[in-house]
């Protein structure tokens, strides 16, 4: 048998990294799926009555073992994979679809799910039982369990039309993108762009044997292009070409694929018993009903208006000073902005980085969660690692009992994807009355060192460290009893909180004194730069506001109403625009037909969380302000109200017994400066 099918016999149970071989890993998720499939089956042949515990609580603790073989090889997949792991990955992922299909879709199992449900006022359960019970009756109703037979049958006829319509969405997205190339041939055109960008594009007309230079609608192209680029003819064709990606009328159209997505998902919604997409999609969330999100959004956007017309016309003004520009364009924002940025701040990350080393930084996170919360960090050499570069932490409380397990794994390297994540690798629950620690991650791609100098952060590495220990501090400061609960297991617009409040001690004075010191001379950070790094930080932060307010509304447009009536994809979408607009309108353009967070990925009816989680984090950093960033009454109530909670309760309740009150916008609104300071 695998090691991996057995209980680990390893300091604190942590993964046995050194004992894996890849070739255990399908075995054994066979052998755990199959064992999981047993308990599955114990919970439905089950001779007594359904009860919450024989069914509810049975189902939670059930496939134990597939869950921690499942993080284990996700988790390497992520930050340490290779050909082999990747095969196994395509091997496993449908074997894992299907067993969760055969979980939901089990109308057995349905039936004793259901009996308990209907009998939940009758029960005597907790707060956290009664979200459970809650969670698990809905994660079949909402797959259609309640439905009788032929609309079973429609609501899976609806769901594979609209995987595949997902599909050609994201197909065309992609090919349109490759499609598109700029070829510059004369030298003047590429002018304005900085050395990196004017050899990438270089090389890239290289591979394809050209002469020259080739600009694509790639971003790590096509935003380099956008910013600095001096021919304003060539940013005109360039921005025009991104915008109409999917609004060609050709064979890579997708207009009547949006039109297709939004009635599918109206309909599916339908049959479900909801009102529209956006009630399905929000009954799951912090801000409940699509009345709410638009409410909130039409707030936050009328208190940021002036502020984002006042920017405009600054950059206007800037523009016409500068160039005799007549009358702004989209294709002229980022290149002014750019400008005028560089010409207010003059803040480059290489006069920041020396104060930024990355063992100052990882010391100031620990820091500040000793300050907030009491815990303790003591680095580790006694469990394994997937590979050298993992730092790993026993972390513990005032009284040295263990919280979790720490592993912080920071540089770029081949096998490992990009961007910064938290994961875990072993949840906590309360099992047999075993309050069981979690196995917290979190994996970066910073600036690694070099010979002759220590890894540097640029600032906004920095705050990604602290967005991300945010995350593990969720992770590892939970308390609860059930695994589906635990931790960041929350209302997906809830989840950020954690890891953006964190962000915010990376611009105090307080903290930054405790480790933002010179790597060379020891130095201090110098009060003048704190200053710039936060006045820059909330650069065009209204002109920023309205547009995510209208990709909000544009989402909310498509999803929060019935769209049998609409039957032209840009008149809709300029509809939705009316009250965000600062740049004249391109009628060539159209965003819904390549709005991929939409209608490709899982944002639907959820692009406002950006914003939500923003105004979240900002009210509750200002309950710190007031007391103090470091004050201990602030993080207790944090601590047991928010990060100790995971999903055990509603959020709102939560937050409210945190802060004492609902979260109010205009906390975001003064810190990004859009209203006067208090
Ligand atoms: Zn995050």
């Amino acid at each position: 048998m695998s090691i991996l099918n057995s209980t680990f016999k390893t300091l604190y149970s942590t993964a046995p990294f050194a004992a894996i071989t890849t070739e255990d890993f399908l075995p054994a998720f066979k052998k755990a799926i199959e064992n999981a499939k047993s308990e599955i089956g114990a919970i439905v042949n089950n001779a007594d009555k359904p009860s919450f515990e024989n069914t509810i609580e049975a189902l939670d603790y059930s496939g134990e073992e597939l869950d921690r073989i499942s993080s284990i090889f996700f988790n390497l997949n992520a930050a340490e994979t290779n050909d082999d792991i990747q095969k196994i990955a395509q091997e496993v992922s449908p074997l894992l679809s299907e067993f969760s299909n055969d979980i939901t879709l089990n109308k057995d199992l349905f039936k004793r799910v259901k009996t308990v449900y209907d009998s939940k006022s009758e029960l005597d359960l907790t707060t956290e039982q009664h979200t459970l019970l809650d969670k698990k009756y809905k994660s079949f109703s909402r797959n259609g369990a309640n439905l009788p037979a032929a609309k079973k049958e429609k609501l899976r006829a609806i769901d594979k039309e609209l995987s595949q319509l997902k599909l050609k969405f994201g197909e065309h997205i992609l090919a349109e993108t490759n499609k598109f190339e700029m070829h510059l041939t004369d030298e003047s055109e590429v002018s304005g762009l900085p050395e990196g960008a004017k050899e990438a594009a270089k090389q890239l007309a290289e591979s394809k044997n050209k002469e020259g230079w080739l600009i694509t609608l790639d971003y790590p192209s096509y935003i380099p292009f956008m910013t600095y680029a001096d021919n304003r003819k060539l940013r005109e064709k360039l921005s025009k070409a991104f915008g109409s990606k999917g609004f060609n009328n050709d064979e890579l159209d997708n207009q009547d694929i949006v039109l297709k997505i939004a009635n599918l998902r109206f309909d599916r919604a339908q049959l479900l018993g909801y009102k529209t997409h956006a009630h399905f999609v929000l009954e799951e969330r912090m801000a409940e009903t699509p009345e709410k999100v638009t409410t909130f959004l039409n707030e936050l956007l009328a208190k940021a208006k002036p502020a984002a017309k006042k920017e405009f016309e600054d950059l206007e003004k800037f523009a016409k000073d500068l160039d005799n520009i007549d009358k702004l364009q989209k294709w002229d924002s980022a290149y002014y902005a750019e400008k005028l940025k560089q010409k207010r701040f003059d803040l480059d990350d290489e006069k920041l980085k020396p104060y930024f080393k990355l063992d100052n930084v990882i010391d100031g996170a620990f820091t500040v969660a000793t300050k907030l919360f009491g815990l303790q960090f003591e680095e580790i050499d006694t469990i394994d690692k997937y590979h050298p570069d993992v730092l790993t932490y026993k972390v513990t409380d005032t009284e040295g009992n263990l919280v979790a397990i720490f592993y912080a794994d920071f540089f770029p390297r081949e096998g490992k994807r990009n961007g910064a994540w938290m994961t875990s690798y072993k949840p906590q629950m309360i099992k047999d009355g075993v309050n069981e620690r979690p196995h917290v991650s979190i994996v970066c791609n910073f600036t690694k060192p070099t010979k002759s100098k220590p890894s540097l952060l640029t600032f906004n590495e920095v705050t990604t460290l602290f967005h991300e220990f945010g995350h593990a501090l969720h992770g590892m400061l939970a308390n609860t009893t059930y695994p589906s609960l635990s931790g960041t297991s929350v209302f997906w617009d809830f989840v950020e909180l954690p890891s953006q409040i964190l962000e915010n001690w990376c611009y105090e004075e307080e903290t930054l004194k405790l480790f933002a010191t010179h790597y060379n001379t020891g130095e201090v950070i110098p009060m003048e730069l704190i200053e710039k790094i936060k006045a820059s930080s909330t650069f065009h932060e209204g002109m920023q506001t309205l547009r995510q307010i209208s990709f909000g509304l544009l989402d909310m447009s498509w999803h929060g109403i019935n769209p049998k009536n609409v039957t032209d994809v840009k008149t809709h979408e300029s509809k939705a625009f009316k009250g965000t607009n600062l740049f004249p309108d391109v009628p060539e353009n159209c965003m819904s037909t390549s709005f991929s967070h939409i209608f490709q990925g899982g944002y639907s009816s959820g692009y406002y969380s950006y914003k939500w989680a923003e105004v979240l984090d900002a009210d509750a950093f200002e309950y710190f302000k007031e007391e103090g960033v470091f004050s201990k009454v602030v993080a207790e109530k944090f601590k047991t109200f928010v990060l100790s909670q995971g999903g055990t309760d509603n959020p709102m309740t939560l937050y409210k017994k945190f802060r004492g009150k609902e979260p109010q916008p205009d906390a975001l609104l003064r810190r990004a400066g859009l209203i006067e300071k208090k």
